[in-house]
């Protein structure tokens, strides 16, 4: 099959590979028809991780079932999925709490896995003709008969729909409050979508990228460009001097300044600067216990300088880590099925797997109008 091939810094490459085949009695094979590339794809892409070339990348995948090993027994051939991008088991402590980003069983190295990921298992991912789902039973989220309209938008459930959503949980955000975005790329856009969905009173987005502002705007948020002023200084104007309730970090460890310069911490202590005293913070922007490109030795430990006192001193709380997407897709879902959400505003772009090397490339770049692109083998 073609599939999308890591084998260096800035090198991918659409080429042939072995079909996936059925390991083991839970898997269910899926034939991809929509795959996305998302942001943390991109840590890979730049060689940010320790990714062994030869991995097939793709965490982001829809397709249909056409083949199931011999204990499935819900999926059946024909069946349209979503796989969301962790890969549970469904029986350890973790994914029985719901908690499936940890499960403690499908990863030799820790807990948490996925498809196509650094450092979490050895699954190849889905920018691919096909993609082999471990415990298909379990892991994969059915999508209803008409939903072949709504790719694109149902393929937002396998991550950054949920990311999104689950930035606003840990955030804790509820009707007619006050909640600070940073972040316009797909998962900031996506919290920002699920906040106003959520009932929120204002939202407002932080980047400085003029398409990622303009769709923020699109969608009912407050637009705040960081190069015009500090943006806790814009935040803090917007809510009387008290900050918003809620803040949501949807960047991580690859943020920078407007120059391109590193600095991992910036929007955590813009987010402490920027939330209201007893406010909540929901932090799914990744960051890496070890990060050995960075620029600093603090940084490649994967440290930074936080305003812990500034935090403390608020008595704010936070929620971190990867989504938990079995814990909201099915909702999600139901909301796209219904028309209440639409999170395929994100995507600029649709194109041929065959694309995906011309792809990445722009993406990475952050070329103005590449905010997602949607691969269809
Ligand atoms: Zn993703
Ligand atoms: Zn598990």
């Amino acid at each position: 099959m073609k599939a999308v091939v890591y084998h260096g810094p800035r090198d991918i490459r659409v080429e042939r590979v072995p079909d996936p085949m059925i390991e083991a009695p839970a898997d269910v094979l899926v034939k991809i028809t929509t795959t996305s590339i998302c942001g943390s794809d991109l840590h890979m892409y730049e060689g940010r991780t320790g990714l062994e070339p030869g991995r097939v990348l793709g965490h982001e995948n829809l397709g249909e079932i056409v083949e199931t090993g011999t204990s499935v027994e819900r999926l059946r051939v024909g069946d349209r999925v979503c796989v969301p991008f962790n890969i549970g088991c469904g029986y350890c402590g973790n994914c029985e709490r719901g908690r499936t980003a940890f499960c403690l069983t499908m990863n030799p190295l820790g807990a948490g896995a996925a498809f196509g990921f650094d450092g979490l298992g050895p699954y190849n991912g889905g920018q691919a003709e096909y993609l082999r789902v471990p415990h298909g039973d379990f892991n994969c989220l059915e999508l209803p008969r008409e939903r072949a309209l709504k790719e694109n938008d149902y393929v937002m459930c396998a991550d950054v729909f949920a990311t999104g959503y689950h930035a606003t949980e840990l955030a804790g955000v509820r009707p007619g409050e006050t909640v600070v975005v940073y972040g316009a790329g797909p998962v900031g856009l996506m919290a920002t979508h699920s906040a106003i969905i959520k009932g929120a009173e204002r939202v407002m987005t932080v980047d400085r990228h003029s398409d990622r502002l303009r769709l923020a705007e699109e969608i009912g948020a407050i637009p705040i460009d960081d190069r015009k002023a500090p943006p806790t200084e814009q935040v803090l104007d917007l809510t009387d001097g008290e900050g918003a309730d809620r803040g949501c970090e949807c960047v991580g460890y690859q943020a920078h300044d407007p120059d391109g310069v590193e600095h991992p911490n910036t929007t955590m202590n813009n987010l402490i600067g920027s939330v209201r005293a007893t406010g909540t913070l929901g932090v799914v922007g990744m960051f890496v216990p070890r990060d050995p490109g960075a620029l600093d030795e603090i940084a490649k430990r994967g440290e930074m300088l936080l305003d812990f006192g500034a935090l403390w001193w608020k008595g704010q709380s936070m929620g971190t880590g990867r989504c938990n997407v079995k814990a909201y897709n099915r909702y999600l879902r139901d909301l796209i099925a219904n028309d209440r959400a639409r999170p395929s505003f994100v995507v600029s772009h649709e194109l041929p797997l065959e694309e995906a090397e011309e792809a990445y490339r722009h993406f990475d770049a952050r070329e103005n109008g590449w905010t997602k692109v949607v691969l269809h083998p």
